[in-house]
Protein backbone atom coordinates (compact mmCIF):
# COMPACT_ATOMS: atom_id res chain seq x y z
CA UNK A 1 0.00 0.00 0.00
CA UNK A 2 1.22 3.15 -1.24
CA UNK A 3 1.85 5.45 2.42
CA UNK A 4 -1.21 7.93 2.26
CA UNK A 5 1.19 11.18 2.62
CA UNK A 6 -1.61 13.94 2.15
CA UNK A 7 1.23 15.47 -0.75
CA UNK A 8 -0.37 19.11 -2.50
CA UNK A 9 0.99 21.36 -4.68
CA UNK A 10 1.46 24.40 -3.07
CA UNK A 11 2.20 27.88 -5.45
CA UNK A 12 5.52 29.85 -4.81
CA UNK A 13 5.15 31.97 -7.29
CA UNK A 14 3.53 32.38 -10.60
CA UNK A 15 4.34 29.22 -12.78
CA UNK A 16 5.86 27.96 -9.63
CA UNK A 17 5.14 24.99 -7.20
CA UNK A 18 6.11 22.71 -4.31
CA UNK A 19 4.66 18.95 -3.94
CA UNK A 20 4.58 18.98 -0.01
CA UNK A 21 4.44 15.55 1.64
CA UNK A 22 2.54 16.62 4.74
CA UNK A 23 4.42 14.12 7.30
CA UNK A 24 7.75 13.34 8.29
CA UNK A 25 9.35 10.33 7.79
CA UNK A 26 12.19 8.56 5.26
CA UNK A 27 11.40 8.74 1.66
CA UNK A 28 8.92 11.63 1.73
CA UNK A 29 10.75 14.24 -0.24
CA UNK A 30 9.51 17.33 -1.20
CA UNK A 31 9.76 17.89 -5.40
CA UNK A 32 8.91 21.06 -7.68
CA UNK A 33 6.98 22.01 -10.42
CA UNK A 34 7.82 24.68 -12.77
CA UNK A 35 5.77 25.65 -15.55
CA UNK A 36 6.25 27.55 -18.74
CA UNK A 37 3.94 28.36 -21.87
CA UNK A 38 5.89 25.52 -23.51
CA UNK A 39 7.19 23.40 -21.41
CA UNK A 40 7.18 22.17 -17.56
CA UNK A 41 10.30 20.78 -15.78
CA UNK A 42 10.27 18.76 -12.21
CA UNK A 43 13.04 19.25 -9.91
CA UNK A 44 13.07 15.24 -8.36
CA UNK A 45 10.20 12.98 -8.08
CA UNK A 46 8.72 11.45 -5.24
CA UNK A 47 9.60 7.61 -4.26
CA UNK A 48 7.71 5.37 -6.49
CA UNK A 49 5.38 5.04 -9.21
CA UNK A 50 2.32 5.39 -7.60
CA UNK A 51 3.26 8.99 -5.24
CA UNK A 52 4.80 10.25 -8.42
CA UNK A 53 1.55 9.23 -10.24
CA UNK A 54 -0.18 11.75 -8.37
CA UNK A 55 2.35 14.40 -8.16
CA UNK A 56 1.71 13.99 -12.03
CA UNK A 57 -1.97 14.12 -12.21
CA UNK A 58 -1.73 17.22 -9.90
CA UNK A 59 1.11 18.97 -11.97
CA UNK A 60 -1.46 17.76 -14.83
CA UNK A 61 -3.77 20.38 -13.68
CA UNK A 62 -1.30 22.99 -14.04
CA UNK A 63 -0.08 22.17 -17.36
CA UNK A 64 -1.04 24.60 -20.53
CA UNK A 65 -2.56 22.45 -23.24
CA UNK A 66 -0.62 20.46 -25.00
CA UNK A 67 2.39 21.00 -22.40
CA UNK A 68 3.79 18.35 -20.64
CA UNK A 69 6.62 17.10 -17.90
CA UNK A 70 10.29 17.52 -20.27
CA UNK A 71 12.78 17.38 -18.26
CA UNK A 72 13.33 16.42 -14.31
CA UNK A 73 16.01 17.31 -12.29
CA UNK A 74 17.37 15.15 -9.66
CA UNK A 75 19.22 17.01 -6.94
CA UNK A 76 20.78 13.69 -6.06
CA UNK A 77 21.26 9.81 -6.44
CA UNK A 78 18.92 8.77 -3.20
CA UNK A 79 15.80 7.07 -4.49
CA UNK A 80 13.62 9.07 -3.06
CA UNK A 81 14.73 11.74 -5.01
CA UNK A 82 13.90 10.47 -8.72
CA UNK A 83 12.58 6.67 -8.56
CA UNK A 84 8.92 8.31 -9.58
CA UNK A 85 10.64 9.49 -12.95
CA UNK A 86 9.33 6.75 -14.99
CA UNK A 87 5.93 8.14 -14.72
CA UNK A 88 7.48 10.52 -17.28
CA UNK A 89 8.97 7.88 -19.76
CA UNK A 90 9.80 10.67 -22.30
CA UNK A 91 11.55 13.09 -19.97
CA UNK A 92 14.90 14.40 -20.03
CA UNK A 93 16.24 13.07 -16.54
CA UNK A 94 19.11 15.73 -15.45
CA UNK A 95 21.90 14.81 -12.89
CA UNK A 96 25.25 15.53 -12.10
CA UNK A 97 27.36 13.19 -13.40
CA UNK A 98 28.85 11.85 -10.14
CA UNK A 99 25.74 11.26 -9.11
CA UNK A 100 25.92 8.03 -10.74
CA UNK A 101 27.84 6.79 -7.71
CA UNK A 102 25.50 6.95 -5.22
CA UNK A 103 22.65 5.79 -7.25
CA UNK A 104 24.97 2.62 -8.31
CA UNK A 105 25.41 2.20 -4.29
CA UNK A 106 22.00 2.07 -3.75
CA UNK A 107 19.77 -1.04 -4.08
CA UNK A 108 18.00 -1.42 -6.96
CA UNK A 109 14.00 -0.37 -6.28
CA UNK A 110 12.92 -4.15 -6.78
CA UNK A 111 15.48 -5.52 -4.63
CA UNK A 112 14.49 -2.61 -2.29
CA UNK A 113 10.89 -4.13 -2.61
CA UNK A 114 11.92 -7.77 -2.12
CA UNK A 115 13.78 -6.69 1.10
CA UNK A 116 11.33 -4.91 2.71
CA UNK A 117 9.00 -7.65 2.25
CA UNK A 118 11.30 -10.33 4.09
CA UNK A 119 13.28 -11.84 1.13
CA UNK A 120 16.71 -12.08 1.00
CA UNK A 121 18.56 -9.29 -0.18
CA UNK A 122 20.69 -9.36 -3.23
CA UNK A 123 24.03 -7.33 -4.22
CA UNK A 124 22.76 -4.26 -6.04
CA UNK A 125 23.80 -5.41 -9.74
CA UNK A 126 24.28 -2.37 -12.20
CA UNK A 127 21.62 -2.94 -15.19
CA UNK A 128 21.58 -1.51 -18.54
CA UNK A 129 19.67 1.91 -19.45
CA UNK A 130 16.07 1.78 -19.56
CA UNK A 131 16.22 3.57 -22.61
CA UNK A 132 18.63 5.42 -24.60
CA UNK A 133 20.67 7.93 -23.41
CA UNK A 134 21.28 10.78 -25.50
CA UNK A 135 22.94 14.31 -25.16
CA UNK A 136 20.97 16.26 -27.71
CA UNK A 137 19.48 19.37 -25.11
CA UNK A 138 16.78 19.07 -23.59
CA UNK A 139 13.03 19.94 -25.55
CA UNK A 140 11.77 22.42 -26.60
CA UNK A 141 13.73 24.77 -24.95
CA UNK A 142 17.32 24.10 -25.36
CA UNK A 143 19.88 24.86 -22.02
CA UNK A 144 22.73 27.31 -22.12
CA UNK A 145 24.98 24.52 -20.89
CA UNK A 146 28.47 24.75 -19.60
CA UNK A 147 30.15 21.10 -18.89
CA UNK A 148 27.36 18.96 -20.07
CA UNK A 149 28.50 15.86 -21.18
CA UNK A 150 26.02 13.34 -22.84
CA UNK A 151 25.57 10.39 -20.73
CA UNK A 152 26.52 7.11 -21.33
CA UNK A 153 25.60 3.82 -19.61
CA UNK A 154 28.07 3.34 -16.58
CA UNK A 155 30.98 0.74 -16.29
CA UNK A 156 31.07 -0.93 -12.50
CA UNK A 157 33.72 -2.88 -11.79
CA UNK A 158 32.89 -4.47 -8.65
CA UNK A 159 36.78 -4.30 -7.68
CA UNK A 160 36.56 -0.64 -8.35
CA UNK A 161 33.43 0.04 -6.30
CA UNK A 162 33.80 2.46 -3.95
CA UNK A 163 31.32 1.16 -1.49
CA UNK A 164 31.59 -2.23 0.46
CA UNK A 165 28.85 -4.51 -0.05
CA UNK A 166 26.26 -5.76 1.68
CA UNK A 167 26.89 -9.10 3.11
CA UNK A 168 24.10 -10.30 5.36
CA UNK A 169 26.33 -13.34 6.33
CA UNK A 170 28.65 -10.21 8.19
CA UNK A 171 25.86 -9.08 10.35
CA UNK A 172 26.61 -9.11 13.65
CA UNK A 173 23.90 -11.95 14.79
CA UNK A 174 20.16 -13.07 13.83
CA UNK A 175 18.92 -9.90 15.84
CA UNK A 176 20.60 -7.44 13.42
CA UNK A 177 18.89 -8.92 10.95
CA UNK A 178 15.85 -9.18 12.47
CA UNK A 179 15.95 -5.74 13.65
CA UNK A 180 17.01 -4.61 10.25
CA UNK A 181 14.02 -6.17 8.28
CA UNK A 182 11.36 -5.03 10.77
CA UNK A 183 12.89 -1.24 10.88
CA UNK A 184 12.86 -1.25 6.94
CA UNK A 185 9.24 -2.92 6.67
CA UNK A 186 8.13 -0.22 9.20
CA UNK A 187 10.01 2.40 7.34
CA UNK A 188 9.56 1.83 4.09
CA UNK A 189 7.30 -1.11 3.76
CA UNK A 190 4.27 1.34 2.45
CA UNK A 191 5.93 2.43 -0.38
CA UNK A 192 5.54 0.02 -3.91
CA UNK A 193 8.17 -0.48 -6.14
CA UNK A 194 7.38 -4.21 -8.02
CA UNK A 195 6.69 -2.29 -10.82
CA UNK A 196 9.41 0.22 -10.31
CA UNK A 197 12.44 0.11 -12.53
CA UNK A 198 15.94 1.41 -12.14
CA UNK A 199 16.13 5.43 -13.59
CA UNK A 200 18.87 6.24 -15.32
CA UNK A 201 19.59 9.98 -16.07
CA UNK A 202 19.57 10.95 -19.63
CA UNK A 203 21.52 14.20 -19.95
CA UNK A 204 24.85 14.38 -17.36
CA UNK A 205 26.67 17.23 -16.60
CA UNK A 206 29.45 18.88 -14.09
CA UNK A 207 29.63 22.27 -13.12
CA UNK A 208 26.53 24.56 -13.85
CA UNK A 209 23.66 24.25 -16.16
CA UNK A 210 21.50 26.86 -17.23
CA UNK A 211 18.17 25.69 -18.07
CA UNK A 212 15.26 27.94 -19.25
CA UNK A 213 11.47 27.50 -18.70
CA UNK A 214 9.09 30.15 -19.65
CA UNK A 215 11.62 31.99 -20.93
CA UNK A 216 12.50 32.24 -17.20
CA UNK A 217 15.94 30.82 -15.77
CA UNK A 218 16.66 27.68 -13.94
CA UNK A 219 20.06 27.31 -13.01
CA UNK A 220 21.21 23.89 -12.11
CA UNK A 221 24.31 24.57 -9.63
CA UNK A 222 26.39 21.17 -9.12
CA UNK A 223 28.15 20.57 -6.03
CA UNK A 224 31.16 18.64 -4.30
CA UNK A 225 30.03 15.74 -2.11
CA UNK A 226 27.92 16.88 0.60
CA UNK A 227 24.80 15.06 1.51
CA UNK A 228 25.76 12.66 -1.16
CA UNK A 229 28.54 12.64 -3.97
CA UNK A 230 26.99 14.57 -7.22
CA UNK A 231 24.33 17.05 -5.68
CA UNK A 232 22.98 19.79 -6.78
CA UNK A 233 20.90 22.44 -6.23
CA UNK A 234 18.42 24.58 -8.06
CA UNK A 235 18.37 28.44 -8.25
CA UNK A 236 15.52 30.34 -9.51
CA UNK A 237 16.86 33.57 -9.76
CA UNK A 238 13.60 35.55 -10.63
CA UNK A 239 11.60 33.70 -8.08
CA UNK A 240 14.15 34.30 -4.94
CA UNK A 241 14.02 30.44 -4.71
CA UNK A 242 16.24 27.30 -4.48
CA UNK A 243 15.50 23.84 -3.78
CA UNK A 244 17.89 22.71 -2.34
CA UNK A 245 17.95 18.70 -2.11
CA UNK A 246 18.74 16.70 1.19
CA UNK A 247 21.71 19.36 1.68
CA UNK A 248 19.06 21.16 4.32
CA UNK A 249 16.59 19.03 5.83
CA UNK A 250 13.82 21.57 6.96
CA UNK A 251 12.32 22.00 10.39
CA UNK A 252 10.82 24.62 12.16
CA UNK A 253 9.14 25.03 15.44
CA UNK A 254 5.47 24.93 13.71
CA UNK A 255 6.66 22.10 11.47
CA UNK A 256 9.24 19.70 13.13
CA UNK A 257 11.11 17.96 10.60
CA UNK A 258 13.65 14.80 11.17
CA UNK A 259 17.55 14.63 11.49
CA UNK A 260 19.53 14.85 9.17
CA UNK A 261 21.35 12.01 7.42
CA UNK A 262 23.89 12.29 5.62
CA UNK A 263 26.03 9.49 3.43
CA UNK A 264 28.83 11.20 1.88
CA UNK A 265 29.98 14.56 3.96
CA UNK A 266 31.76 16.06 5.65
CA UNK A 267 29.48 17.43 7.26
CA UNK A 268 31.99 21.26 6.55
CA UNK A 269 30.64 20.33 2.95
CA UNK A 270 27.11 20.05 3.67
CA UNK A 271 27.41 23.50 5.88
CA UNK A 272 29.56 25.32 2.64
CA UNK A 273 26.34 24.41 0.10
CA UNK A 274 24.45 25.86 2.71
CA UNK A 275 26.62 28.89 3.06
CA UNK A 276 26.46 29.19 -0.82
CA UNK A 277 22.15 28.45 -1.12
CA UNK A 278 22.26 31.82 1.30
CA UNK A 279 24.70 33.33 -1.05
CA UNK A 280 22.17 33.08 -3.89
CA UNK A 281 20.05 35.69 -1.73
CA UNK A 282 17.36 33.18 -2.48
CA UNK A 283 14.63 34.02 0.29
CA UNK A 284 12.81 31.21 -0.16
CA UNK A 285 14.76 28.10 0.31
CA UNK A 286 12.93 24.39 -0.28
CA UNK A 287 14.61 21.65 1.66
CA UNK A 288 14.79 18.14 0.15
CA UNK A 289 12.94 17.23 3.17
CA UNK A 290 10.80 19.31 6.16
CA UNK A 291 8.60 22.47 5.76
CA UNK A 292 9.72 25.39 3.65
CA UNK A 293 12.57 27.54 5.32
CA UNK A 294 13.26 31.11 4.81
CA UNK A 295 16.78 32.30 5.47
CA UNK A 296 16.68 32.48 9.11
CA UNK A 297 15.64 28.68 8.63
CA UNK A 298 18.72 27.82 6.80
CA UNK A 299 20.95 29.38 9.71
CA UNK A 300 19.07 27.53 12.25
CA UNK A 301 19.81 24.82 10.41
CA UNK A 302 23.22 25.51 10.09
CA UNK A 303 23.97 25.72 14.07
CA UNK A 304 22.34 22.20 13.76
CA UNK A 305 25.28 21.10 11.24
CA UNK A 306 27.84 22.92 13.22
CA UNK A 307 26.57 21.47 16.57
CA UNK A 308 27.43 17.76 15.07
CA UNK A 309 30.41 18.51 13.94
CA UNK A 310 31.92 19.40 16.85
CA UNK A 311 30.23 16.70 18.82
CA UNK A 312 31.45 14.51 16.16
CA UNK A 313 35.26 15.84 16.58
CA UNK A 314 34.80 15.63 20.18
CA UNK A 315 33.82 11.85 20.68
CA UNK A 316 36.14 11.33 17.91
CA UNK A 317 39.24 12.42 19.66
CA UNK A 318 38.10 10.90 23.12
CA UNK A 319 38.34 7.56 20.43
CA UNK A 320 34.13 6.78 21.20
CA UNK A 321 33.17 4.80 18.76
CA UNK A 322 30.73 6.29 16.11
CA UNK A 323 27.56 4.45 17.19
CA UNK A 324 28.25 4.95 20.50
CA UNK A 325 28.87 9.05 19.58
CA UNK A 326 25.51 9.22 17.89
CA UNK A 327 23.72 7.32 20.74
CA UNK A 328 25.56 9.78 22.97
CA UNK A 329 24.05 12.90 21.10
CA UNK A 330 20.91 11.57 21.19
CA UNK A 331 20.91 10.64 25.01
CA UNK A 332 22.09 14.94 25.16
CA UNK A 333 18.61 15.96 23.54
CA UNK A 334 19.57 18.82 22.41
CA UNK A 335 16.91 18.22 19.30
CA UNK A 336 14.07 16.27 21.17
CA UNK A 337 11.41 17.98 18.34
CA UNK A 338 13.18 16.20 15.45
CA UNK A 339 11.80 12.32 14.12
CA UNK A 340 14.32 9.54 13.00
CA UNK A 341 17.14 10.37 15.75
CA UNK A 342 18.72 6.66 14.99
CA UNK A 343 19.59 8.67 11.55
CA UNK A 344 22.22 10.41 13.15
CA UNK A 345 24.72 7.22 13.00
CA UNK A 346 24.80 7.54 9.71
CA UNK A 347 25.89 10.88 9.47
CA UNK A 348 28.12 10.22 12.91
CA UNK A 349 29.97 7.10 10.76
CA UNK A 350 30.48 9.58 7.61
CA UNK A 351 31.87 11.93 9.61
CA UNK A 352 34.27 9.72 11.36
CA UNK A 353 35.59 8.49 8.22
CA UNK A 354 36.64 11.60 6.93
CA UNK A 355 38.83 12.05 10.79
CA UNK A 356 39.99 8.90 10.01
CA UNK A 357 39.50 7.57 6.52
CA UNK A 358 38.42 4.21 6.21
CA UNK A 359 36.36 1.99 3.33
CA UNK A 360 32.94 3.28 2.77
CA UNK A 361 30.12 0.93 4.19
CA UNK A 362 27.38 -0.43 2.34
CA UNK A 363 23.93 1.06 2.50
CA UNK A 364 21.92 -1.60 4.26
CA UNK A 365 24.79 -2.31 6.69
CA UNK A 366 24.95 1.50 7.90
CA UNK A 367 21.20 0.65 7.61
CA UNK A 368 21.68 -2.14 10.33
CA UNK A 369 23.10 -0.03 12.44
CA UNK A 370 19.89 2.84 12.75
CA UNK A 371 17.77 0.09 13.08
CA UNK A 372 19.52 -0.87 16.42
CA UNK A 373 19.90 2.22 17.56
CA UNK A 374 16.06 3.15 16.45
CA UNK A 375 15.20 -0.28 19.26
CA UNK A 376 17.25 1.03 21.63
CA UNK A 377 15.75 5.03 21.80
CA UNK A 378 12.23 2.95 21.49
CA UNK A 379 13.11 0.40 24.41
CA UNK A 380 14.27 3.96 26.62
CA UNK A 381 11.20 6.03 26.00
CA UNK A 382 13.04 8.34 23.69
CA UNK A 383 10.80 9.71 20.98
CA UNK A 384 9.76 7.09 18.60
CA UNK A 385 10.68 7.78 14.65
CA UNK A 386 7.53 8.91 12.44
CA UNK A 387 6.73 6.12 9.92
CA UNK A 388 7.12 6.51 6.68
CA UNK A 389 4.31 4.59 5.82
ZN1 LIG B 1 15.85 12.46 0.53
Amino acid sequence: MTPHTGAHLRKLAEGLHVWLPRRRGWGLANCGLVVGDDTALWIDTPYDRRLAGRFLAASRELLPPGVAIDRVVVTHGNGDHFWGAGVVPNAEVIAAKESLEQAEAEPDPRMLHAFVRGTVPEQPSPSPPSRPVHSTPPRPTPPRSAGVEPARPVTTDAAEAPYAPYAPEAAADRRAEALLSSYMRRHFGAFDWADTERVRPTLLFRGELELSVGGRPVRVVGLPPAHTTGDLFVHLPDRSTVFAGDVVFGSTPAQPGDHAVHWAGPLSAVSAVCERILATGAETIVPGHGPILGRSGVRAHLDYLHHLRERAEEFHARGVPALEAARRVIAERRHPELGLPERLVVTMRTEYRHLSPAPRPGVLEVMAEVARLAAECEGTGDPASSPAG
